[in-house]
């Protein structure tokens, strides 16, 4: 009897694959991508085929028999499990996870369960909610492409070899070109893929895809239940369905004969994974079009600052689509300096300035809508004691919680935990307890105070808490039902208001305090963004924009709608500070119950990286900066640190990362290390 060597990834966070025996007869039943039973660290756990050695480098004497074969038909095809091996080491991230995030869990978990049928909602139910909102609205038929949209999916169909980057103003029409290539490459026998930021804000997309394609679409998110999404992922592997519609880890789907990958609302940073494994969908939608000879669309109102710089260096195909369609023209823009005493309403509301009460006030008079604008959650920033300037902290997190009045707590928005709010303050007694800094359930209370015969609705997470209560939501306000609309960002993800005549941006600079070189370039999307929800076919919209900074370019050429003058300028910023996309970066995540091992862990670790690279190389620049406590220093009982590696050169910043991954393995520290490759926060 014959054994065979065997290599396998387990779904831990472990680096590396690791080598089994099996013998002839499991052999036989078996290639890269099945799955077997395998005894690991004292237990039994399911692993995953990804090659087969000629030898190992552990003694033959030592090495396990693999248990049993749980899969035997291999879950993904060859090349998939290569594009992933490489996504593992370009992410220095496990290959192991990576094929866990690729894969739904059902998959490799319970693969004798398949054919049970589900219990919960099924795939029609999802399909039908997603339509609910369609066909309240009017019935969308075929419409004709204008001659913007036919050039850009001329180009889209005709680009080989290069991402296209379609910039089309908001409500440019956008999704009609998507479908348009889809169809076409249908015809053609090839299937797509289309990422969108957040499935369960974008029923609107996902309804309009679904109906163009019936029977061919597949929607794939993590709000799914195992078992849903795995049946999902089986209609797109056996070729079942040739469209997926889907989140982040969509960009995996094994779709057959792939023709084209369409990220769209590229801009927006929920593309990227905020923990385990940190990856960015829309970088790997590139990377994959790329390794399997695909297209890629990348579709924005306000591009990411690195695409338009792909575009200005050839490596990107830019598609414009400059004109609203049904010849919506854009709106007229405002700045409000809040900084002017006599601009505000009163001290009591510094945030709501006379030009904007006097535009609600008229707009609401001619019968039609209104958004405002401010992201933030809550009534108020914090809760304080005006006699020895007590604030409420949360206990396991280094941020002051936010005051909610309607729901009578603090909330920490980083942990989720609720208190009670107190009659006293606990140090020094006093009764006078005060809130600082405005938040949307207080704008929506002083609204309704205003105008009381206003019908005021608020769209943000507190109020809107599942994609049910978002499409009841947006059907009430797309029926004329709602007055005002005070939203966070939520308003900003792509839906459609069609009668919105006036927005009001309460505090446009507020997001420019955030520590991060990308700060100014969000900024100025947002403003972009929710400016063009402004207007409609018969009326000219209108943009107030308050802010404290009104000279900040950011604001001044958002309020000009000049996006090349910006970029230009954001473009020249970085280069000064060799910031991406002049350089690539990587942030070391580290985390702690004791805040003095971190600290010393994080130090080591610098030590030892600086070591590494000292010595002089004139073509390859590397910087470490830090280690140094991260702006927010404890999160959920962590004490948190970081560093920041800048690279000219990516081979050089993946031999660091490698290193340092190393490193922590052989010390075999307790303090947890997260490599983050492109991270785009640094909180
Ligand atoms: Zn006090
Ligand atoms: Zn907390």
């Amino acid at each position: 009897m014959k054994d065979r060597l065997v290599d396998v990834a387990v779904p831990f966070r472990v680096d590396g694959s690791f080598t089994y025996l099996v013998d002839e007869a499991m052999g036989e039943q078996i290639s890269c991508g099945s799955v077997l039973e395998v005894p690991f660290r004292n237990k039994s756990t399911h692993a995953f085929v990804t090659g087969f050695p000629e030898k190992s480098t552990f003694d033959p004497a030592k090495l396990k028999h693999a248990k049993n074969v749980l899969v035997a038909e291999p879950l993904i095809e060859q090349k998939m499990l290569e594009f992933l091996q490489w996504v593992s080491r370009y992410y220095c991230h496990p290959i192991g996870e990576v094929l866990a995030t690729a894969l739904p869990k059902a998959a490799w978990q319970a693969p004798k369960a398949t054919k049970r049928k589900s219990s919960g909602p099924t795939f029609d139910d999802v399909l039908r909610s997603s339509e609910a909102i369609l066909t309240t609205k009017n019935e969308i038929a075929v419409p004709t492409l204008n001659s913007d949209q036919q050039a850009a999916v001329a180009t889209i169909l005709t680009t080989e070899k290069k991402p296209v980057l379609l910039h089309g103003v908001t409500g440019s029409g956008k999704t009609e070109v998507y479908i348009s290539v889809l169809e076409t490459l249908l015809a053609q026998g090839q299937g797509g893929i289309i990422l969108v930021p957040e499935i369960a804000l974008t029923p609107q997309l996902v309804g309009r895809f679904s109906r163009r394609f019936p029977g061919k679409v597949a929607i794939l998110h993590s709000d799914l239940k195992d078992r849903e999404r795995y049946e999902q992922w089986d209609r797109v592997r056996k070729g079942e369905a040739q469209v997926v519609v889907g989140a982040r880890s969509a960009v995996f789907a094994p779709v057959k004969n792939l023709g084209v990958i369409i990220v769209d609302e590229e801009h927006e940073t929920s593309f990227k994974q905020e923990d385990s494994f940190r990856y960015h969908a829309r970088d790997m939608a590139v990377a994959r079009a790329q390794w399997f000879g695909a297209k890629v669309v990348l579709g924005s109102a306000t591009p990411s600052l690195e695409s338009y710089f792909h575009v200005t260096k050839g490596k990107y195909v830019i598609a414009r689509l400059p004109s609203r369609v049904m010849e919506r023209p854009l709106p007229e823009v405002r700045v409000v300096d809040l900084r002017e005493k006599d601009a505000v309403l009163d001290a009591k509301r510094p945030w709501i300035s006379h030009v904007l009460l006097d535009a609600i006030q008229k707009t609401l008079a001619d019968g039609n809508q209104v958004l405002i604008y401010l992201n933030r959650l809550g009534y108020a920033h914090f809760l304080f004691c005006r006699d020895c300037g007590h604030t409420w902290r949360c206990h396991d997190c280094d941020v002051t919680l936010t005051y909610y009045q309607t729901s009578r707590a603090l909330k920490c928005h980083y942990c989720a935990r609720q208190y009670p709010v107190p009659h006293a303050c606990h140090v020094c007694q006093s009764l006078a307890l005060d809130t600082l800094g405005v938040g949307t359930e207080q704008v929506e209370k002083y609204l309704n105070e205003l105008f009381p015969a206003a019908r005021i609705g608020r769209l943000d997470r507190s109020a809107v808490k599942n994609r049910a209560e978002l499409e009841e939501m947006l059907t009430t306000l797309a029926a004329g039902k709602i007055d005002i609309v005070v939203g966070t960002q939520m308003v900003a993800k792509g839906h459609d208001f069609p009668g919105i005549a006036l927005v009001g941006i309460l505090v446009a600079d507020a997001g420019l305090n955030i520590p991060d070189f990308r700060s100014a370039e969000r900024t100025f999307q947002v403003l972009t963004q929710v400016g063009g929800r402004a207007g409609r076919a018969d009326i000219l919209g209108k943009v107030i924009i308050q802010t404290y900074f009104p000279e900040h370019p950011a604001i001044q050429m958002a309020a000009k709608q000049d996006l090349e003058g910006f970029y230009q300028m954001e473009l020249s910023h970085r280069e000064a500070f060799q910031f991406p996309p002049f350089s690539r970066m990587a942030l070391l995540r580290f985390q702690h119950r004791d805040s003095v091992e971190v600290r010393r862990f994080a130090e080591t670790l610098c030590l030892f990286l600086r070591q590494r690279f000292q010595k002089p190389d004139v073509e390859i620049k590397t910087e470490l900066l830090g280690p140094s406590e991260a702006p927010i220093a404890r999160v959920k009982g962590l004490y948190r640190w970081h560093c920041l590696v800048k690279s000219s050169s990516v081979p050089a910043l993946h031999t660091l990362l490698a290193d340092a991954w190393k490193f922590h393995e052989h010390t075999k520290s307790h303090v947890q290390l997260a490599i983050d490759v492109d991270p785009v926060n640094s909180l």
